[in-house]
């Protein structure tokens, strides 16, 4: 049995209570009870799998089906990997201890680029064949969701189907789809022309690529009645979407240990680097009271000390103030902490500040992106100095005495004169700590964290190139020879790894072609490329060497408006054109008003039949 042989390995790992499953609210059921399993996989740690809010929503979902189980799944550790298949054990889901090769779904959630080499390793680890075309069996089926099936391309071999959007509808259609076939009888390729015709699902396999003799693509043609453009799901009544009412709390401390509430979906922003901001549109946001609601019920049934507002803008939601009183007054009672990691620069308001206060001060984090506002208005950050200023004066007033604050190099039009802003800009908030009454008596502290933008798909940033490392390189050297030696005693820096965010950036914007790339990064012994410790940029470099492609091609070349994109075939409800009009107007440097202001007219709202916010009053 896989569990005597468990037993024998796990005192050989690190943090075994990863592997074992059995934590409080892990949902186990009776086999016989069940016509469907589903192997949840997290193409990545168990400490960050178990912190993904999209994971703990469908692993409920699916198991609030009666005859539906769903289990969870993580990328065993080099150690554990190790160990598995020394004694022969293959990958298992941790509510039954079986093997997952055996279910009937095997799911991933494609959170990042950098986690396919895991996507390969855990298949091949459960003892299944990495590419689809040799899975001949319609059980398991593979299919992946998240945020990087906006373009698939790149890992589409592997998979038998995607799907595009919100999954809390279309995982339940494709299982009881599945559902049928299995009681009646049916191949793969019916089943996936038949999957196919679900909206929101994307099946590879029924596309043909052609490209042409300078690489980029010619055609994608679709066949067996797949439609010419794959539609997004959305889900439209926010309100009323599936929420769990309590989660699998784990045994040891993961990434971000406590309970999370999701408020509102999609941004209002339109920052033209950001793909969330665009591919989550529409902005949708759920009632007070059902919020209030969620946080008690979960407190309640985790018992966990802490509890998050998840979105990409908290502070956007548009009764920021009464929402936080409503729930403080809950939390404040019971002594649980509330925190809201997602706050921007222009809305840190006194009110705000006096809500979380009962947070642990550990800092402020802030992501004004580009050091001028020259830039700043280029990438559409819609944030001024002032309001940097008067947030940080707020925050010093506060008791707080530390600043974190995220910058990305080789933004598109950047010159060193935006670098240069981007320490005087560190310099000003020193000053301002100094100079404001009744600070901390602590030392100020100051870092800046730089990462290389990514352009990505869907976003109106799509067609530029990414800086090479030559250029990144003369950026950050240019940064801290202006803050000097003794400017670093104040002033912390880092940086992300050039050979990490190039990759990213490959696969972001990549075709089909690339999966010989992966399989052979992935065979010659890649995995956790997200890791600085086990990523390895040779093995890599090697893999595109044989696939004969070449890494400049996809992240370091502008591409014109009309280049046919390999993602041309996913629709995001909205409309292309909209990106190019964005893009005209980051070259001019002009800004665009934030959704709630002014309607833009990106093409979404014809999806909810309706405004998406009343600009009436
Ligand atoms: S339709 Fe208008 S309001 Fe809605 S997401 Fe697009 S730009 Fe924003």
């Amino acid at each position: 049995m896989l569990k005597d042989k468990l037993d024998k390995i796990l005192l050989k790992v690190q943090k075994p209570s990863r592997y074992i499953g059995g934590e409080v609210n892990s949902v186990v059921k009776n086999k016989a009870d069940v016509t469907m399993r589903f192997a949840f996989c997290f193409p990545d740690t168990y400490d960050i799998g178990m912190s993904h809010l999209g994971m703990k929503i469908l692993y409920s979902l699916k198991n609030s089906v009666p005859n539906y189980w769903c289990e969870r799944v993580f990328m065993p550790l080099p150690d554990m990997e190790e160990e598995m298949r020394k004694n022969d054990i293959p990958l298992y889901g941790l509510e039954s201890l079986e093997p997952i090769k055996d279910f009937d779904f095997i799911g991933f959630t494609l959170q990042y680029e950098l986690c396919y080499t895991n996507v390969l390793a855990m298949l091949d680890l459960a003892g299944l064949p990495v590419y689809s075309k040799d899975r001949e069996n319609l059980f398991p089926i593979v299919i992946g969701g998240g945020p990087c099936v906006c373009n698939a391309e790149p890992i589409a071999d592997f998979f038998d189907l995607f799907v595009l959007g919100e999954g809390e509808e279309v995982n339940l259609e494709l299982m009881r789809l599945a559902e049928e076939y299995k009681k009646n009888g049916g191949g793969k390729t019916d089943f996936l022309i038949d999957a196919a015709k679900i909206e929101g699902v994307y099946v590879p396999s029924l596309y043909d690529i052609s490209y042409n003799d300078d690489g980029t693509v010619k055609s994608i043609t679709p066949k067996c009645g797949a439609p010419a453009k794959v539609k997004k799901r959305i889900i439209s009544d926010f309100d009323k979407v599936y929420t769990p009412d309590s989660f699998v709390v784990p045994f040891s401390q993961i990434v971000h240990d406590r309970s999370v509430v999701e408020v509102l979906r999609g941004c209002i922003r339109g920052c033209r680097f950001c793909q969330a901001g665009f591919i989550y549109r529409p902005f949708r946001e759920k009632s007070k009271q059902t919020i209030v609601n969620q946080v008690k019920s979960l407190t309640e049934s985790t018992g966990y000390d802490e509890v998050s507002l998840s979105s990409l803008s908290t502070s956007d939601y548009s009764d920021i103030e009464g929402l936080l009183s409503d729930i403080t007054e809950y939390t404040d009672e019971k002594g649980v902490n509330l925190s809201l990691p997602s706050l921007r620069i222009d809305k840190f308001s006194d009110e705000v500040v006096n809500k979380i206060k009962s947070v642990r001060r550990s800092g402020l984090t802030f992501a004004p992106e580009a050091g001028s506002q020259r830039l700043r208005d280029v990438i559409n950050k819609n944030i001024t100095e002032e309001d940097i200023f008067k947030s940080c004066k707020i925050a010093f007033e506060g008791g707080y005495s530390s600043v974190k604050l995220y910058f990305m190099l080789g933004l598109p039009t950047e010159t060193l004169e935006d670098i240069a802003a981007i320490k005087e800009l560190a310099d000003k908030i020193i000053d301002l700590y100094y100079n404001t009454p009744g600070r901390a008596k602590k030392a100020i502290s100051i870092s800046i964290s730089l990462s290389t933008f990514i352009p990505k798909p869907f976003t109106p940033f799509e067609y530029e190139p990414q800086a090479t490392k030559k250029e990144i390189d003369v950026r950050q050297i240019y940064l801290l020879d202006i803050i000097g030696s003794k400017g670093r005693r104040k002033i912390d820096v880092s940086w992300s790894h050039y050979d990490t965010t190039i990759l990213e950036a490959v696969l972001a914007r990549g075709d089909r072609r690339l999966s010989k790339v992966i399989y052979e990064a992935w065979k010659n012994g890649c995995k956790l490329d997200g890791w600085n410790e086990y990523f390895k940029p040779e093995i890599w470099d090697k893999a595109f060497i044989t696939a004969g492609l070449d890494k400049a091609f996809y992240a370091n070349r502008p591409r014109s408006y009309d280049e046919i994109a390999p993602w041309e075939h996913m629709d995001m409800l909205f409309d292309r054109q909209f990106l190019v009009k964005e893009n005209i107007k980051a070259h001019e440097g002009k800004t665009t008003e934030n959704c709630r202001d002014k309607c833009s007219g990106c093409g979404l709202s014809k999806c909810l039949g309706k405004p998406c916010f009343n600009y009436g009053g």
